[in-house]
């Protein structure tokens, strides 16, 4: 065949129903991942092979459509609109829990749809996350096609999008290979066939010899020559003006065609300019290059003949840093706003005293705090001096000491006749926190409450009370310190340990806690602790609203863990170093697979694991512990472990986070290629926390997959939490990295966190200055991009 030029990937285009399966492919409660990083995300359009196997193109256009979709997630657009089918339950719950809380302005009923459009249509395209007019002018094209030109027949190319015009030579059904409405059609260079499986009785009548159609879809090489399979098609008078604009292909959902999707968003567009409302909202950003916004959109949404290979690159960064900018407008007001809120302030007077908690706690202390640990107290310390409730995210990699910091920060809190409350995301994890607190305090004094979901009711009440009656100071737990029923008399500091396991809106409903306890004027102060670091341009764009504190050193005398990988095949070599290990007066964890989709069978392979373990090192101890146990059980399993008298720990993922056990040396993970980064990193963080040099195993099953190969090779060359933070950001995309539960803060559809990074940062200043200057757009500029999404940010 002839000569082409570059095309973009067609999806067949179907005359009757052109989205239903698309949208079926994209289905499900899929987080709203990845946009920013294919899709619609990328500065180019997919590109066109010159000659792909026609098998696999559909299939590739489809999943990229799939990624569009998503981008059209109404989770996204509006995160409280919960999908019942969630995936969620802790997520459902902290919904549930928060809509009761009474503070909580009501929800805010969603706008049936955008403005102008009929009801029926308008609900299909909220459900898109398209409720306002600028919802449809910034739903972008996700590719276009040129229907601005007629391809003589002859001309066509395997593969390649394409619009002919033709007369009708014949229209009938055949039966082979199935049924189909085969439509010969004829221009003045050859003749091809027009296929379709699926048709209306109508549709042959309508398509009646001697009628001339224009018709646009991928040609193909069939079995009656060149064809086209369910192409867009019209019927046209001869000469019928050809469009001028590409014709732009929208993300788009079952219900709403690509017709209605053009026709309502046209409608907006042109109801927008007619109202003058699409002026720049933005001053002109220092050192960008930015097309006007009105320019931008018609560039996107309309652009000319011959620019089918990619967007205007002019356009697309305009729209990138428009939408950057309302995010970071959005999270910088939140965060002045909050210097309005009240807190208690918490004076270090009371503290500096030699006879304070938080000197007599350092004076206990086996150590000293690293010189990151003083830096990062001291601001905390300046933080909970001042009468605004702290919002401050203390990130240090796995062991370098968060716990004692957050210790000494609830000390402060005390001292100044407060209360504290310190979260944590799971129940072994809450109960050490809890061991080690009460260690640490109760010598002093302190009062600790513990509460978790499992106690017994009565154990249960007591806690509460002490939390209500003030009688306990600190009170530590999981989830359940969120409840309703857990009232505080003078919450001053809530501490959450491992932040990103917590949904925004149960951290709210924890602030809420103190404000209650201070007669609904005061907020508590919030530490927010992590030891999944947040690479630069995440930090930058997603906690905007917060202040961050950073630990960058570990503790002295830790020895850096050694890893191997090593294939399945040999886990009998892997079973006698063990043995080894323990014969040396080491401990050892064993981390079971993990088994998405199954717990049970999950808990079966522990229970095996144990079993088969248990044989295999025969002289030992080898304990089990996983989240189905009662927490009796567990507990009683952890603590036999701490003291050494479980040498072997087989384990699930429960021990996942923050344990620390220092005799611990070896850690051994079965099917480590099944683990994501961030969750290898947490894992191998228990090993390595004492002076005895460690390693972690990861042991493999081949095949693996080009991304778990990846995974496995970053986990084999550094141990530095940012770099796997870094590099678990580029596999995973922001909106896995983030976490689900995060999604209060609506991820980013155009802006690319990687290749983004100067607009990120001209996007940041810009609204630093706007904000300075009380600039009037801000609020145009976050009603345009933000709409009824914003009062879901800035909590
Ligand atoms: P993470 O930051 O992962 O939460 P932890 O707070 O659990 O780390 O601390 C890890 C271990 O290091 C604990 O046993 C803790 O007592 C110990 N530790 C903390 N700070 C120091 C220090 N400055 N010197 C020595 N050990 C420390
Ligand atoms: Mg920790």
């Amino acid at each position: 065949m002839i000569q082409i030029r570059k095309k973009a990937i067609a999806a067949p285009p179907a005359a009757i129903t052109d989205d239903s399966t698309v949208a079926k492919a994209a289905g499900g409660p899929k987080a709203p991942v990845a946009m920013a990083l294919q899709g619609t995300g990328r500065s180019g359009l997919p590109k066109g092979l010159k000659s792909a196997a026609p098998a696999a193109r559909p299939l590739e256009a489809t999943a990229t459509e799939a990624a569009a979709t998503r981008t059209a997630n109404p989770n996204l657009a509006n995160p409280k609109a919960a999908n019942p089918k969630a995936a969620n339950p802790k997520a459902r719950a902290a919904a549930a829990q928060t809509r009761s809380a009474k503070a909580l302005p009501a929800k805010p009923v969603p706008p049936p749809g955008p403005p102008g459009v009929a009801p029926a249509i308008g609900a299909k395209l909220a459900k898109l996350g398209l409720r306002t007019r600028f919802d449809l002018i910034l739903h972008l094209p996700l590719r276009y096609e040129d229907e601005t030109r007629i391809t003589a027949m002859a001309d066509l190319v395997d593969g390649a999008f394409a619009q002919v015009e033709g007369v009708i030579e014949s229209a009938e059904i055949t039966y082979r290979p199935r049924r189909t409405l085969l439509v010969r059609v004829r221009d003045a260079s050859a003749v091809i066939h027009l296929r379709f499986l699926n048709f209306y009785g109508s549709q042959q009548k309508a398509l009646a010899a001697g009628k001339r159609l224009r018709a646009s879809g991928e040609a193909r090489s069939g079995f009656f020559g060149a064809e086209m399979i369910h192409p867009r098609y019209r019927e046209v008078a001869e000469g019928a003006p050809l469009p001028t604009a590409l014709t732009p292909v929208y993300p788009a959902t079952a219900g709403v065609g690509q017709g209605t999707l053009r026709r309502v968003i046209v409608d907006a567009i042109e109801a927008a300019r007619r109202d003058g409302a699409l002026g720049d909202t933005a001053p002109a950003a220092g050192g960008v290059d930015l097309m006007p916004f009105a320019e931008a959109i018609d560039a996107l949404h309309f652009p000319a003949p011959g620019a089918t290979d990619g967007r205007d690159p002019r356009a697309w960064q305009r729209v990138k840093f428009d939408e950057l900018l309302a995010q970071q407008l959005s999270l910088k007001r939140a965060y002045r706003m909050r210097r309005r809120e009240q807190a208690p302030a918490m004076n270090a007077g009371a503290s500096a005293s030699l006879a304070s908690l938080e000197a007599r706690l350092r004076q206990a202390l086996p150590f000293r705090l690293t010189a990151a640990q003083e830096r990062v107290s001291g601001e905390i310390g300046g933080d909970l001096a001042r009468a605004h409730p702290m919002r401050r995210l203390l990130q240090g990699d796995v062991g370098s000491g968060k716990t004692i910091v957050a210790a000494l920060a609830a000390c402060r809190a005390i001292d100044c006749g407060f209360q504290a409350a310190f979260m944590a995301p799971t129940e072994i994890l809450a109960e050490q926190h809890y061991r080690k607190l009460d260690f640490w305090l109760r010598p002093l004094g302190v009062n600790i409450a513990w509460l978790s979901g499992s106690l017994k009711k009565k154990q249960k009440d007591a806690g509460l009370a002490a939390a209500a009656d003030g009688s306990a100071a600190l009170t530590v737990g999981t989830h359940a310190l969120f409840q309703d029923k857990v009232n505080f008399r003078r919450l001053g500091l809530a501490i959450v340990d491992e932040q990103h396991r917590f949904g925004v809106l149960q951290r709210l409903s924890l602030a809420r806690k103190g404000a209650q306890g201070t007669g609904g004027t005061m907020q508590p102060h919030q530490l927010m602790m992590s030891a999944t670091p947040i690479p630069r341009t995440l930090a930058m764009t997603f906690y905007a609203d917060l202040d961050v504190s950073v630990i960058d050193e570990l503790p002295p005398g830790r020895t850096p863990v050694a890893t191997r990988l090593v294939a399945q095949s040999r886990r009998d070599e892997v079973v006698r170093r063990v043995r080894a290990a323990c014969e040396a007066g080491r401990q050892v964890y064993w981390v079971c697979p993990l088994i998405e989709e199954s717990e049970t069978l999950e808990l079966k392979t522990a229970v095996e694991t144990h079993e088969s373990l248990s044989v295999m090192l025969a002289g030992l101890t080898v304990g089990l512990v996983h989240g189905r146990l009662k927490p009796d059980d567990k507990a009683a399993a952890m603590t036999a472990f701490v003291a050494g008298e479980i040498q072997v720990l087989v384990a699930t993922t429960v021990i996942e986070v923050g344990v620390d056990v220092a005799n611990a040396s070896l850690m051994v993970i079965e099917h480590a290629e099944r683990f994501g980064l961030s969750q290898l990193h947490q894992l191998r963080g228990r090993v390595g926390r004492g002076a005895y040099e460690s390693v972690c195993i990861l042991l493999y099953q081949s095949p693996l997959s080009q991304n778990a190969r990846e995974r496995l090779k970053v986990m084999f060359e550094t141990t530095d939490g940012f770099e796997i933070a870094r590099h678990d950001l580029r596999l995973r995309g922001p909106g896995e990295f983030l976490g689900r539960q995060q999604s209060g803060v609506p991820l980013l559809r155009f802006a690319d966190l990687e290749a983004d990074t100067d607009l990120i940062e001209a996007a940041r200043d810009c609204a630093q200055q706007m904000l300075d200057a009380g600039d009037a757009r801000v609020e145009a500029h976050l009603e345009r991009w933000l709409g009824s999404r914003e009062a879901y940010l800035g909590v």
